[in-house]
C-alpha cells in the first residue's frame, strides 16, 4: 500500500471507499488511527508516538489541514477519511454478518448509549461490550475485551492516550481490530451533535466544533504552525 509523507507521519492514501476495504483486509490484531495536524504536531515531537502511528495497519488522514499540507507539499491524497466516516462505514457492513464491537472509552455510562444507538442504526450488530475510559489499572478491562473477542473494538480516549494504549496493548488484547478515534462515542451517545451537512462537505466541521465547543478553539490554533512547517518542509525539498 503506498504511503504519503506529511511532516514524518505517513497516510495512507486511499479514498474512504478503498480504506474501508483495507481494514477489513488487515491482520487480527491490527491497530487503525486518523491522525489530524494537531497529533502530527504532537508525533514531531513525540518520537514513541510517531513510531506508533506509523508502525499502525492504516493510517488516514482525518481532517481537511491534512490535506491542505498535502497540497502545500505536492503529494497525492485523495481526501480526508474520518474516523467517524470509517468506522460507521465499518459498523454498517459488520451489521450484515452479525459482527460485534466493543467500546471503550468516554465518561462512564457514554459508551452504553452509543451501543443503544448503534443497535438502533444497524440492526445485526452485536454490542460484545462496553467500558469507559477512565481508570486507574486496565487489567480487568483487558480481560473483559478478551473473553468478549470483538471483530472490532473502538478505543476512544482521545490522542495520544488511545494510541498509545492501542500500542501497548498490541499482542495483548484480542481483537480483530483496534480503531483510535477520539470523542466519537460522544458523537454517537448524541451527546456532541456532528456538523451540518454542508460544513462536513466544506471541510469545515473543525470551525464548527470550534465555535459550538470553545474549549476547543484552542487547538485549532495549532493549525498555522502546522501549515507553516509544510511550507518550511516544501521550502527544504526544493533546495
Ligand atoms: N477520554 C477518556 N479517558 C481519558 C481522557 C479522555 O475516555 O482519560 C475520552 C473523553 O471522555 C472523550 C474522548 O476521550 O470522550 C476525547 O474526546 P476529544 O473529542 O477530546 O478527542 P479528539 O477526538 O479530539 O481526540
Amino acid at each position: 500500500m503506498s504511503r504519503v509523507d506529511i511532516l514524518g507521519v505517513r497516510f495512507d492514501a486511499l479514498t474512504p471507499d478503498e480504506a474501508v476495504l483495507a481494514a477489513e483486509a488487515l491482520p487480527r490484531g491490527s491497530r487503525v488511527v486518523t491522525p489530524n495536524p494537531e497529533i502530527v504536531m504532537a508525533a514531531r515531537s513525540d518520537p514513541e508516538l510517531m513510531e506508533i502511528i506509523n508502525g499502525s495497519g492504516l493510517v488516514t488522514a482525518d481532517g481537511i489541514g491534512i490535506i491542505y499540507a498535502a497540497k502545500i507539499l505536492g503529494r497525492k491524497l485523495p481526501g480526508r477519511v474520518t474516523g467517524i466516516g470509517l468506522a460507521t462505514a465499518l459498523l454498517e457492513r459488520m451489521a450484515g454478518r452479525g459482527g460485534s464491537v466493543y467500546l471503550f472509552g468516554a465518561r462512564p455510562g457514554v459508551a452504553e448509549k452509543a451501543g443503544e444507538k448503534i443497535v438502533s442504526d444497524f440492526p445485526g450488530i452485536v454490542i460484545a461490550g462496553t467500558h469507559d475510559g477512565y481508570f486507574a489499572d486496565d487489567a480487568d478491562i483487558v480481560e473483559d475485551i478478551n473473553r468478549a473477542s470483538p471483530d472490532l473494538l473502538l478505543v476512544c480516549l482521545g490522542a495520544p492516550k488511545q494510541e498509545k494504549w492501542m500500542a501497548s496493548r498490541t499482542g495483548v488484547v484480542d481483537a480483530g481490530l483496534m480503531m483510535g478515534l477520539g470523542g466519537v462515542l460522544d458523537v454517537y451517545a448524541g451527546n456532541v451533535r456532528r456538523a451540518p451537512k454542508l460544513f462536513q462537505k466544506l471541510g469545515l466541521e473543525w470551525l464548527y466544533r470550534a465555535v459550538t465547543q470553545p474549549s476547543r478553539f484552542k487547538r485549532i490554533r495549532k493549525l498555522p504552525g502546522f501549515l507553516f512547517a509544510a511550507l518550511r518542509e516544501r521550502g527544504r525539498e526544493k533546495k
